[in-house]
């Protein structure tokens, strides 16, 4: 399998509670490198650009309430596999069905407060990086 990269976001419900460290061990034990790293705090049209791809879903305002709620920390993610390796370690959308030790079943409070984003496919991770890094802020 081919080394990719995917990008994660560590989102307000786990910044709020100090969850950080944790999270990032999870991602660090799976063999995934953290290669670019930053905390933030969207606006508004930050999430709404971000999420924009669930715009027509029922709870996309309250999503971009959520996420503009509080810090987040923004990292890309290297490894074989990253894209679903993230996934995996990450855990199902909806904490109830995420299996025991994903970061979602440990640590996620809700299906919408679910402590962290991780791209979906490779062609959206590319996307999704440009999105949130510049070239020269993923470093290795
Ligand atoms: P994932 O983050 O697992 O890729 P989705 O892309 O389907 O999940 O949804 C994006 C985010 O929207 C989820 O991580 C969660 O924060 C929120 N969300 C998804 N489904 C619901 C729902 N039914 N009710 C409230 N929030 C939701
Ligand atoms: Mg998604």
């Amino acid at each position: 399998m081919a080394v990719e990269r995917t990008l994660s976001i560590i989102k307000p419900d786990a910044t709020r509670r100090n969850l950080t460290g944790k999270i990032i061990d999870k991602f660090e034990s799976a063999g995934l490198r953290v290669v670019a790293q930053k905390r933030a705090r969207w606006s508004q049209a930050d999430a709404e650009k971000f999420y924009a791809v669930h715009a027509e879903r029922p709870f996309y305002n309250d999503l971009v309430a959520f996420m503009t709620s509080g810090p987040i920390v923004l990292q890309v993610l290297e490894g074989e596999g990253a894209v679903a390796k993230n996934r995996e370690v990450m855990g199902a959308t909806n904490p109830a069905d995420a299996a025991v030790g994903t970061i979602r079943k440990e640590f996620a409070e809700s299906i919408e407060a679910n402590s962290v984003h991780g791209s979906d496919s490779a062609e959206n991770a590319a996307i999704e990086i440009a999105m949130c890094f510049s070239d020269g802020e993923i470093v290795g």
